[in-house]
This record gives structure tokens, C-alpha cells and sequence, in this order.
């Protein structure tokens, strides 16, 4: 199969040709039309084998994950996914390979009505680069500043499953069959929170998804927002798949370190919480209060009072 055999057997994924793209791939520029009243919100990400997942790990997973993170970045911006361009660097033609590759990524841009407009295809080792587009209103842009002492730090839903999941898929935790599959199915196909970071529109004074690890992202927040983050540990909702684990300090490094968890995490008025999380529960989220930002500088857990102290924030590859 010659390069652009492969772009049009496993990358073309017709997903139900959206009015927006007067030309699609196969040419030198794909053209989009954003609505008007719109802007388009940008993000791009890359998934390296071997450092972002598991050389192993099937490859309509690998499609999944890929489309998954960067719609996540969307969703943190309240953005409404459109399109994406999608650079795949291949070491060989491997038809099986492809064929699940193609399976996932069709599946994944079926269901978030995206489509693939474009892209790149070379030789090298294993990599997927997608770059996501999509849409939020010219009055709605959510950030990571805009955050205020006093405010609330919310979620959408439990943390840690994924990091648990990748503890699970390299042998180095234990579990039930029934539990590893919960925690492996988070790990492998999360689903971004389109719906959430929509329904935050107007609402959040900051959001940010939950990649790096909790800690890491509340982090990534009071930074920008030259504020300090007071969190409670008996707060941070726990899948009853993670409540099952016994070792207690595995379980608390993976829920505030460990990241993959594409949950939304964000600041809210206290007097918004209720409306907050009514909106929320619409689109069938959670709205889980998990700390309060203060006028202090840096991140600061409590379990029970006491301090806890980390030696690592989350995950950074320099
Ligand atoms: P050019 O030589 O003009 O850069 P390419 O040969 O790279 O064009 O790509 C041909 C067409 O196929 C373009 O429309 C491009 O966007 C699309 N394309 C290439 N690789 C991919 C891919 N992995 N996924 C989706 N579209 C792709
Ligand atoms: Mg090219």
C-alpha cells in the first residue's frame, strides 16, 4: 500500500460529513467555516510509544486515547469539538494494526460528531499527533487565571481510576477481575467531558482537565490565578472500584498524582454551587466540591487535619 492508499483506507473516517468542511482531506488545505458568533479553540497533543502508552496496548485504544486528550483540552474550554487533523508517523505498514486503529478512531469521531479534515502520514517510530478544533461563543473563554480566593475547587466525578488502571495493565497492582476492568477501562478509553465543560459556560471562573494528576492541575490553576488551593482529602470522590484497594498509600498517590483521568476540575462562586451543580447533573456530571481557594500562595491537602506532604506534583517530562 503506497501512503495515500493508507490515508484513504484508515484515516478518511467519514463521520456523516459535516455543512462546516467545504473540503475535507485530499487536498493541499482542508477549508472550514466557523459559525458565526463562534471562535475556534485550538489544542493540540501527541502520543508517543512508549512514553504516553504502552507499546502493547491495541491500537483502536491508542486511537481512542488520542482523540480523547485533546477533545479533553476542548472540553476545559468549554469548546464544542468540530474538527481534527490527525500526523501519524508509522514504522512499518501493519494492515492489523491499522484495520483497529481505524476501528477506534471511527468509533471515537462517530460519537463526539467530529470529523478528520486532514493531516500527515511518514515513517519513524510510533507517534499520533492530533491537533483538535472547535467552537465557543465570543462571550464565553474559560481559563486556567481567572480564579478567586474564597471560590470553591469542584470536580466532575471520581480521580484516580485511570492511574490505578495503568498500576493494574503493568502488573504492579493486584485486583478482581471486575475491578481491573473499571480501572482499565479508564485508563485505555476515557471519554472527555464535553458536555460538562459546556455546561460551565458562565458558570466556572476557572477550569482546567484533569491530565497531569490532581495535585498537578489545582497547581496549574493557582498559578495562574495567583491564588493558593486548600484541598480536603476526604472530599476527592472515589470510584467503588477505587475504594476496593487496600494499600492506602498506592490509592493516594494515584488520586492526587497519578493523571489520565480527563475529569474537569474547576472554581466556582459558593453562591453558584447549587445552579452550578444542577447544570451539571443535566448532562449526567457530578459537581463535587473538593477544596476552596485561598489569598496564600501553592497547593495544601489535608487528610484529617493534618498536612499531607508529596514529594511529586504529577507527571512532567523535563
Ligand atoms: P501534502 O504533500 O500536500 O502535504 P499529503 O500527501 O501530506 O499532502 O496529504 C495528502 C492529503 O491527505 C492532505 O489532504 C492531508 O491533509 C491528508 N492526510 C495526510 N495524512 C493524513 C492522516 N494521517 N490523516 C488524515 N488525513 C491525512
Ligand atoms: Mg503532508
Amino acid at each position: 500500500m503506497n501512503e495515500f492508499e493508507i490515508i484513504d483506507r484508515y484515516f478518511a473516517v467519514d463521520s456523516g460529513k459535516r455543512k462546516d468542511v467545504l473540503k475535507g482531506i485530499g487536498d493541499d488545505c482542508a477549508l472550514l467555516k466557523v459559525p458565526r458568533g463562534q471562535r475556534l479553540a485550538v489544542s493540540m497533543d501527541t502520543l508517543i510509544s512508549g512514553v504516553h502508552f504502552l507499546p502493547e496496548t491495541n491500537a483502536a485504544d491508542v486511537a481512542h486515547k488520542a482523540v480523547a486528550v485533546n477533545l479533553s483540552d476542548l472540553s476545559a474550554a468549554g469548546a464544542e469539538p468540530a474538527w481534527i487533523t490527525l500526523s501519524m508517523t508509522l514504522p512499518e505498514y501493519n494492515e492489523d494494526w491499522l484495520e483497529s486503529f481505524h476501528i477506534g478512531l471511527k468509533r471515537i469521531v462517530n460519537f463526539f460528531g467530529v470529523q478528520v479534515v486532514g493531516g500527515d502520514t511518514c515513517r519513524g517510530p510510533l507517534s499520533i499527533t492530533i491537533q483538535a478544533h472547535g467552537f465557543v461563543p465570543e462571550t464565553v473563554f474559560h481559563t486556567r487565571s481567572g480564579a478567586q480566593p474564597g471560590q470553591l475547587i469542584c470536580v466532575t466525578g471520581p480521580i484516580g481510576d485511570a492511574a490505578l488502571g495503568l498500576k493494574v495493565a503493568q502488573n504492579e497492582l493486584q485486583v478482581p477481575p471486575n475491578v481491573a476492568s473499571q480501572l482499565l477501562k479508564k485508563y485505555f478509553t476515557p471519554y472527555p467531558k464535553i458536555a460538562a465543560g459546556i455546561a460551565l459556560r458562565g458558570r466556572a471562573s476557572a477550569v482546567i482537565d484533569i491530565s497531569d494528576g490532581l495535585l498537578a492541575d489545582v497547581f496549574h490553576i493557582s498559578e495562574s490565578s495567583n491564588v493558593g488551593a486548600l484541598l480536603r482529602w476526604d472530599k476527592i470522590p472515589l470510584s467503588a472500584a477505587a475504594q476496593t484497594i487496600d494499600d492506602k498509600i498506592l490509592l493516594k498517590k494515584a488520586v492526587l498524582s497519578g493523571g489520565d483521568d480527563y475529569e474537569l476540575c474547576f472554581t466556582v462562586n459558593e453562591d453558584d454551587l447549587e445552579a452550578t451543580r444542577h447544570a451539571l447533573e443535566t448532562v449526567g456530571n457530578e459537581c463535587i466540591p473538593i477544596g476552596r481557594l485561598t489569598g496564600k500562595s501553592g497547593v495544601k491537602i489535608l487528610d484529617n487535619k493534618q498536612e499531607m506532604t508529596f514529594d511529586e506534583l504529577g507527571y512532567t517530562h523535563f
